[in-house]
């Protein structure tokens, strides 16, 4: 998931110094996450910073892909380019996570850091009584991410909207659009299941179209939207 190519740079040397400036350590606090619920069923939990969010996050989303946690022979691996340097925490501004992949990677691990710690505590104290939720990570600077993310809640916990979506989808594979789509998820955002949601969910966010996968979509991107009304 090497993707600092088709995402903005969002983490500069003026954020960090607006947000070190009121900080102090290394810790990730709970008063800089800010807890609300879009729709039943849903938290989500908007960090100010990436790196903040990242460190909550990432050992939970890989896990929920892969169904194992990331140890240290994988992040030596995987996560660290050829200069040194571990960008996916600078970058990589959304995450979705399922009550099944948040419950289960709790029950499965024995150690949490710090940052795990806070974003543990915080979905203890909020989770939604509904038999299904999810919990959603985001930082304030993307409205785009925001309903990108979104969507993918929306698609797990409302079946008549997860009806729709499917149906259009299966339109859209008839489009040439579709194949360059996967294509890109696949080879270069190492994206191995859920390609159609996922491209779903870029298509009803629509504004990030252009610069991960090279494309115009408009016609499609209306379609997927109006899906929201
Ligand atoms: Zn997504």
């Amino acid at each position: 998931m090497r993707a600092q190519e088709f995402l903005l740079e969002r983490w500069t040397a003026n954020t960090v110094k607006d947000y070190f400036d009121s900080q102090t350590g290394n810790q990730v606090k709970k008063s800089s996450v800010s807890v609300s619920q879009p729709m039943p069923g849903c938290i989500l939990l908007t960090f100010k910073s990436i790196p903040d969010l990242t460190r909550c996050f990432f050992r939970l989303s890989e896990f929920a892909n892969s169904g194992q946690n990331v140890d240290m022979v994988d992040f030596l691996d995987h996560w660290i380019d050829r200069e040194g340097q571990a960008d996916y925490f600078k970058f990589w501004d959304g995450f979705n996570i399922t009550n099944q992949g948040f419950e289960s990677w709790v029950k499965k691990t024995r150690e949490f850091s710090q940052a795990e710690q806070v974003l543990i505590d915080i979905v203890k104290n909020k989770k939604p009584s509904t038999q299904k939720w999810c919990v959603l990570g985001i930082t304030t600077d993307d409205p785009a991410t925001r309903t990108h993310e979104l969507f993918h809640a929306k698609y797990y916990l409302d079946a008549e909207f997860k009806h729709k979506v499917d149906q259009l989808i299966a339109e859209f594979k008839q489009d040439s659009a579709y194949k360059i789509m996967a294509k890109t998820l696949k080879q270069r955002l190492d994206y191995i299941k859920n390609i159609d949601e996922e491209i779903a969910a870029y298509l009803y966010a629509g504004s990030q179209i252009k610069m991960v996968f090279g494309i115009e979509c408009q016609p499609w991107v209306k379609k997927f939207q109006e899906l929201a009304e």
